[in-house]
C-alpha cells in the first residue's frame, strides 16, 4: 500500500482510500468512508456534509492504519464491530460469523410460518451474534425465541445485542446443537449451520479467513452439521411444526435426503434472489 498524504480534506482522503481498496474490497468506497467515521467519530453523513474539512495529522494517521488494515483483508464489520442485519445493527467480532445478507431469506421464510397472533416458541441453531433470533423476535413479540451455540464467546455477543436493541422475547444458552434444550419442543427451528466443504477454497478468500473456522467448515462435502441435526431435530418440533435450514448451492438434495429419511413432509426449497438453491424447510408430520 501506499503512503498517504498530509493536509487533505476529507473527500481527498476517501478518494484516495477507496482507490487503495478497490483491489481488494467489494466495496472500496463504502469501506473508506467506514473507516474515516470511525476517526472522526461521525456517521457517515457528516462526510457527506463536510468534504472539505481538512484532517488533522493524527487523524491522518489514524486513518492510513485502518486502511492498512483494511487492505490487508481484514474484514470491515470486525473493525467497525458493527453489521446491518434485517435493518438492525449488530455487534459482531472475531468469535462469530458476520450476518450475511444471504440469511434474511431464512428470516423471511421462518416468520412466514409464524403467525403474528399466536404464542409460539422458536429456536436458531447455531446463533451466533443472535442475527436470525433477533430478527424473528423483533418481527413477532409474542413468539418466545431460543438462540443456542456452542461458543461462549459468540453468547455474549449475542446477549449484547439483546441487550442494547432491546429485544425481551429472546434467550440465548450455550448447547451442543439440542443439548440446552432436551425436553423442549418448538414450533419453528431454524438455523444457519456451517456448511462450508472443508477444502472449499471459498474458506482462504475474502473475510472467511478471519471468521471463525468452528462457523464454517462442516468436514468433508459441508455436510456434518446438516447430519447432526437431522438425527435429533424430530425430538425438538412439534407435530405440524416446521425446520427450515440454509444451506449451499449445492446442497439442496443431499439435505432433502436427510430430511427424506426422518419421514418429513412439504420438503420444499426456496432459492435467493440470484437465482441460488438457498433454504430447505420441511414439516414434521409425526
Ligand atoms: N454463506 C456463508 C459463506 O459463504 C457460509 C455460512 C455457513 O456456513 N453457515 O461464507
Amino acid at each position: 500500500m501506499t503512503e498517504i498524504d498530509y493536509d487533505l480534506s476529507i473527500r481527498q482522503y476517501l478518494d484516495d482510500g477507496a482507490a487503495i481498496l478497490s483491489g481488494v474490497s467489494d466495496s472500496p468506497r463504502l469501506d473508506a468512508e467506514l473507516l474515516m467515521g470511525m476517526v472522526l467519530r461521525r456517521p457517515r453523513s457528516f462526510l457527506h456534509a463536510w468534504p472539505e474539512r481538512v484532517l488533522d495529522r493524527e487523524e491522518a494517521q489514524q486513518y492510513e492504519q485502518l486502511l492498512r488494515r483494511r487492505f490487508s483483508g481484514e474484514p470491515i464489520a470486525y473493525m467497525t464491530g458493527v453489521r446491518e442485519f434485517w435493518s438492525m445493527p449488530l455487534r459482531v467480532g472475531p468469535a462469530v460469523l458476520i450476518p450475511r445478507p444471504d440469511t434474511e431469506l431464512l428470516v423471511e421464510l421462518a416468520l412466514r410460518r409464524l403467525p403474528e397472533d399466536q404464542d409460539l416458541r422458536v429456536l436458531d441453531l447455531g446463533t451466533g451474534s443472535g442475527a436470525v433470533a433477533l430478527a424473528i423476535a423483533r418481527e413477532r413479540p409474542r413468539a418466545a425465541v431460543i438462540g443456542l451455540d456452542i461458543s461462549q464467546a459468540a453468547l455474549e455477543l449475542a446477549r449484547d445485542n439483546a441487550r442494547l436493541l432491546k429485544i425481551g422475547n429472546v434467550e440465548f444458552r450455550e448447547s451442543d446443537w439440542f443439548d440446552a434444550v432436551r425436553g423442549e419442543k418448538f414450533d419453528v427451528v431454524a438455523g444457519n449451520p456451517p456448511y462450508v466443504a472443508e477444502d472449499d477454497p471459498h474458506l482462504g478468500r475474502g473475510d472467511a479467513r478471519f471468521e471463525p473456522r468452528l462457523a464454517l467448515d462442516a468436514g468433508a462435502g459441508g455436510m456434518n452439521c446438516f447430519r447432526a441435526i437431522m438425527e435429533r431435530a424430530h425430538n425438538y418440533i412439534v407435530r405440524q411444526g416446521w425446520l427450515l435450514l440454509e444451506h449451499g448451492p449445492a446442497q439442496h438434495m443431499p439435505l432433502r435426503r436427510l430430511m427424506e429419511a426422518q419421514h418429513y413432509h412439504d420438503i420444499t426449497l426456496h432459492k435467493d434472489a440470484a437465482g441460488r438453491d438457498r433454504v430447505t424447510e420441511c414439516r414434521f408430520v409425526e
